[in-house]
């Protein structure tokens, strides 16, 4: 197929050509475990509706898709930018078949697309939905080094530039043994707010907000899926554009991912210890509420269409992160492969042989590694996480036992319960807001620990009066400090200490 695309303000106008037939709009873009419903974006459409996202089309018709999504998994069109990641624009019919694209613009256009004459095209439909059209009279290819670089139309500093070069050669280098030569580009954002990236095989899409922390970490995890996720990943992971997609490996692809990100910066000492302890610290602190005990790795795999990633306020208490979960497991994995004169490097190289891999290769060559007993990490509901750290690393939790409420705000407004706590047994709920506090009105300070307190909330409009008394906080924040050979051999530093600052109260 071939797509002729007319960027306008918010819309795009697409003039397409193939075989008459039945043509069919995905409804979810891979990488990203949520039915999408992309094609709720075509608005105009020469051709028969058969389906919510097939319609029935003459070799030749034209279509107008809706484009104002400043997602990277989505498509945008402004007076001045492009962005369009192809299956939430691009139709197809056959997946075997070559499909081209075509923008008129004079704009700078950035993609991994083979260029051929004036269009951008691909041997089969998923390469083409994998390879993301960036456009704007302000593009800028910054270049990190003859094969990676970053298309986005914001600045980046220097050091930042050298520093995520050094990141990608300890990757290539020291995992991948400089495997592939194939050019890789960021494309990069910043928004008015956080969604953070989305994985491609020749590269990555990435928007995040202005004041946005870890920018590096993201970045790696996003290249790291060029080889885990794209070139390697679980053999039950198959795309079906219309349909969600089962597998329990998904802490592999992801959760591993994570540690890599957070490990490699370490490693390459573009980042502090203190900085990588502080993020363990507050994962592991993450998991210290009941999800964990509800629900297992491999479970929140599964469930990660109709949980993660459609999770609300009370996630922390009924489910449990891949990403974070995945991030700890990969920790103890290195560290007991460390222990063995191996490390997790050597796991992405035998599974690199592997290619496409199941449960039961991971846990072969992980146990080869040095990895025992990994189903107790992976299927059981509260792994013992903390059992298992705890050979590496002295964890103390500094508020167990502590007076607390068992919840967490933003201002006035209760954004957490935890299940049980004092808060959850007196009655209180995500969003109620709390405005006066035995007799006086609440201004927003930290609540104070008394028996009895008195709470007047605002819960959709009524006024209600909750008495609250505080208990013994189970131990939610800590502190990790690591020390001695092992330690240095992950770290390449003599000691190190991070401490989690969720804020429970
Ligand atoms: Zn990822």
């Amino acid at each position: 197929m071939k797509f002729y695309v007319n960027p306008k303000n918010r819309y795009l106008e697409v003039f397409a050509e193939g075989i008459e037939g039945i043509i069919t709009f995905p409804t979810w873009v891979p990488g990203s475990y949520i039915i999408r419903e992309l094609e709720r974006n075509i608005i105009e459409i020469e051709g028969i509706r058969v389906g919510k996202n097939r319609f029935y089309v003459k070799d030749k018709f034209r279509y107008l898709v809706q484009a104002m999504s400043r997602d990277p998994r989505e498509a945008i069109a402004t007076n001045d930018y492009l962005f369009i990641n192809p299956p939430a624009v691009f139709p197809f019919h056959e997946i075997e078949e070559e499909y081209c694209v075509r923008i008129n613009t004079n704009w700078i256009v950035h993609t991994t697309l083979k260029r051929v004459g004036d269009w951008f095209c691909s041997e089969n439909y998923n390469e083409f939905a994998d390879s993301p059209i960036q456009a704007s009279p302000k593009l800028k290819l910054i270049e990190i080094d003859s094969y990676h670089k970053i298309s986005t139309i914001d600045d980046l500093d220097e050091s930042f530039v050298n520093s995520l070069g050094k990141c990608l050669k300890e990757i290539n280098r020291n995992i991948f043994m400089n495997s592939t030569s194939e050019e890789y580009i960021f494309f990069f954002k910043r928004s008015d707010s956080n969604f953070g990236g989305i994985e491609h095989e020749k590269s990555s899409s990435i928007v995040t907000s202005w004041d946005y922390k870890d920018l590096i970490s993201l970045f790696v995890h996003e290249y790291f899926h060029r080889y885990n996720g794209k070139k390697i990943k679980p053999k039950d992971l198959k795309i079906n554009y219309e349909s969600e997609t089962y597998t329990e490996l998904l802490w592999v692809v992801e959760g591993l991912t994570d540690y890599i990100s957070l490990v490699v910066p370490l490693r390459t000492k573009v980042t502090t210890v203190e900085n990588t302890l502080n993020y363990i610290a507050n994962v592991l602190a993450w998991l210290t509420f009941p999800g964990i005990r509800r629900m297992s790795l491999a479970e929140s795999s599964y469930t990660t269409w109709i949980k993660y990633y459609r999770r609300d306020n009370n996630f922390a208490n009924v489910s449990v992160s891949y990403y974070q979960l995945g991030m700890v497991i990969g920790l103890i994995m290195d560290l007991e492969m460390i222990e063995n004169g191996n490390s997790i490097y050597d796991l992405f190289k035998e599974l690199y042989k592997i290619k496409e891999y199941t449960y039961d290769n991971v846990r072969q060559v992980a146990e080869k590694l040095g990895v025992k007993n990994l189903d107790e990490l992976v299927f059981s509901r509260n792994p013992p996480i903390f059992d298992r750290l705890s050979k590496y690393f002295e964890i103390t939790f500094i508020d167990k036992d502590t007076p607390y409420y068992g919840m967490i705000m933003d201002g006035k407004k209760v954004t957490f319960v935890e299940d049980n706590s004092p808060a959850d047994l007196a009655g209180i709920i995500q969003g109620d807001e709390i405005i006066g506090v035995n007799g006086l009105a609440f201004s927003n300070k930290r609540l104070e620990y008394k028996e009895n307190l008195r709470l007047t909330i605002d819960r959709e409009g009524r006024l209600i009066e909750i008495v609250l008394h505080p208990a013994k906080n189970p131990g939610h924040n800590l502190v990790i400090k690591g020390k001695g050979d092992l330690f240095k051999q992950w770290s390449d530093f003599e000691y190190g200490e991070g401490k989690s600052d969720i804020k429970i109260i």
